[in-house]
């Protein structure tokens, strides 16, 4: 099993996994720095990027 997070920016088609959770975040926070730089990561998106996360 696996975790999955289809990037819930705008005309990024980035596709995130991991095994866990906070794996995940923590993919999910380098590729925020690199590709959206503009992007804070508060607490209200991080709530809801993990939302959107799926088992795959
Ligand atoms: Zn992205």
């Amino acid at each position: 099993m696996a975790l999955r997070l289809d990037c819930p920016m705008d005309n990024c088609h980035a596709s995130i996994e991991a095994a866990t959770e906070d794996e995940l975040m923590e993919q999910v926070s380098a590729h925020a720095e690199e590709r959206h730089p503009d992007v804070e990561l508060d607490d209200d998106f991080v709530s809801s990027i993990k939302a959107q996360i799926i088992e795959v």
